[in-house]
């Protein structure tokens, strides 16, 4: 992107369950790119890297946010760390291109990793990225498949990841003939419905996740900001 089509100021959002360690060291000194990353914390999962000190450096310093969560972290306490971090640092790198990382191994029921997303998350943070790529950058927004080793949350998720792009609100409903090929070719039960309930999140997790964001952000140099981020939900409701 950045040779072919002269692209200055990338986003590259990465809500994979493992941190993007090849990316971010990739272009950690590279100010073109913004990389938000939100990960299962390196404590408990692979790589073992991402954590919030890790901002970046030279003119790149504080374009590297890492975001690791806690294992068992639900819905609730991601959403609300999603929305205090990524709309205001986006506006405020303003990018020519946006690209989302889109795996599915934070998912609930995920086989490798730990946390407890469900389909909610995963249609808010696309609702989210495609609403800012409409208002900063033409609607220029590349969607990224990525980890997922649960073979029913994966179609699932990609799903209603493409419909949300799509402005389409789907039904619940699997559809008899896919569920027949999912059972025939996996050899698991498929999916009894298209979305999940949403996860919430214990007074622990929350406060966890919570002095990380503030964590993040003392390395970055800026902050509380509790009135933006209400702002931040009034402008995307
Ligand atoms: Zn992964």
């Amino acid at each position: 992107l950045k040779t072919r089509y002269k692209t200055k100021r990338l986003l590259y959002l990465d809500v994979d369950a493992h941190h993007g360690d090849g990316v971010m060291y990739g272009y950690y000194d590279d100010p073109a790119v913004l990389d938000i990353d939100f990960h299962e914390s390196g404590n408990f999962l692979f790589p073992g890297t991402g954590f919030p000190d890790e901002t970046g450096k030279e003119d790149a310093k504080g374009l590297k946010l890492n975001i690791p969560l806690p294992p068992a972290t639900g819905d609730q306490a991601y959403l609300e760390a999603f929305r205090e971090i990524v709309p205001e640092t986006v506006r405020r790198f303003k990018p020519d291109v946006i690209l989302v990382q889109c795996g599915t191994d934070g998912h609930l029921d995920d086989r490798l990793a730990h946390l407890r997303l469900t389909t909610n998350v995963y249609s808010e943070v696309i609702r989210v990225l495609h609403h800012l790529a409409h208002e900063l950058c033409n609607g220029r927004l590349l969607l990224f498949g990525g980890g997922g080793y649960t073979l029913a949350n994966v179609p699932r998720v990609w799903t209603i990841a493409f419909a949300t792009l799509a402005d389409k609100n789907l039904t619940d409903e699997i559809p008899a003939l896919w569920a027949q090929q999912f059972r025939e070719s996996a050899d698991e039960e498929p999916p009894e419905k298209l979305h999940d309930k949403a996860t919430t999140d214990t007074e622990n997790t929350l406060k966890q996740v919570r002095s990380t964001v503030a964590e993040l952000r003392q390395y970055l140099g800026n902050g509380p900001r509790s009135r933006t981020v209400q702002e931040e939900n009034v402008v995307h409701r």
